[in-house]
């Protein structure tokens, strides 16, 4: 069984969505897709439905090639305690209650959600979400990452000293690469003090911080650099979270604790840059105090 995954590069990341409703739907949908799929594939694909000033409506389609629904039986399945065949609690359980809990929360969101199927080919069940633009200063993740040492990201990068902390020996081996591709020059230190001892030592204009390191966490870590009789050369300089959560309490829990913005692994390349391009570019521009005023934003992502 293959599980495939695909967004297009029109659709933005910069939507202000019900990520918890989302990832409700989704899941319904994908289980369904397994449980009704005995070999083949599944693939979910997100495209743009259509756009105006203030908000984008996505389409999200999960796609099977499995045991299909009757013509007939379609309109039903999605009213709760509906199955479209009696003998399906008997072969593959299930309540008939996930796809009216599925509409119900589309709905929700200003939505619509149908199915196309075919009997012993398969059915694709898709639903529109309609979700709000970001606003003002917020950053769009670029659409497509233009190509490394194209001239976008090779002027921003240029000259640019990033400091990663992070403890994670995949990420700090693909981290440095990667950014280094795009003009930055990225140094790592593999634990809190060290970060401290190379921020006192050396001139940075950003850091990368992983909150979770043993011994000295990213929270502890910025309460230092942020306190104005510690030995590090810059106390506004900004600091990027890195989190394995994506919960809103975890990005605040990074803004109160002095951090700038955040990040959740595993961490995608638009938005990395996106993020590094905004800190970067609002160091130039504006004063810490001003940035800090900005609304949060809450990135969706899948
Ligand atoms: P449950 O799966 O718990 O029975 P759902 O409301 O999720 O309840 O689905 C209702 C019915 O719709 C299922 O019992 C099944 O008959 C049909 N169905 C849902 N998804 C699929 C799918 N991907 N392929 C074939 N049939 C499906």
């Amino acid at each position: 069984m293959k599980l495939i995954s695909s967004i297009d590069a029109e659709v933005s990341t910069a939507l202000k969505g019900d990520a918890g409703r989302l990832r409700q739907i989704i899941s319904n949908l994908i289980g369904n897709a397994i449980k009704f799929t005995p070999e083949g594939s599944i693939t979910l694909h997100v495209c743009k439905d259509s756009e105006d000033a203030d908000s984008a409506t996505l389409r999200f389609l999960v796609r099977d090639s499995g045991i299909g629904i009757a013509a007939d039986k379609l309109e039903q399945i999605f009213a709760p305690f509906t199955q479209a065949d009696s003998s399906t609690t008997r072969r593959y359980g299930g309540t008939g209650l996930g796809l009216a809990i599925c509409r119900q929360l589309v709905a929700l969101m200003g939505g619509r959600i149908g199915v196309e199927s075919e009997e012993d080919v398969g059915s694709t069940f898709w639903f529109t979400v309609k979700m709000e633009k970001q606003r003002g200063n917020a950053v769009a993740a670029p659409k497509q990452i233009p190509a490394p040492g194209s001239n976008d990201y090779m002027h921003s990068g240029n000259g640019i000293r990033i400091l990663l902390t992070e403890d994670e020996p995949r990420a700090r081996n693909i981290v440095p690469k990667l950014l280094k591709n795009y003009g930055y020059q990225v140094d790592v230190a593999g634990d809190g003090k060290e970060a401290l001892r190379a921020l006192e030592k050396e001139d940075y204009d950003l850091v990368l911080m992983d909150c979770m390191m043993p011994e000295m966490s990213g929270y502890e870590v910025t309460a230092v650099i942020r306190n104005p009789s510690s030995a590090v050369r810059r106390h506004d300089i900004p600091v990027i979270a890195l989190t394995g959560n994506a919960m809103k309490q975890d990005r605040d829990r990074c803004i109160a604790a002095g951090m700038d913005d955040h990040l959740s692994k595993p961490l995608l390349l638009p938005d990395l840059l996106g993020k590094l391009e905004k800190w970067l570019k609002r160091e130039r521009h504006q004063t810490r105090e001003e940035a800090v005023l900005l609304p949060p934003e809450s990135h969706f992502k899948l």
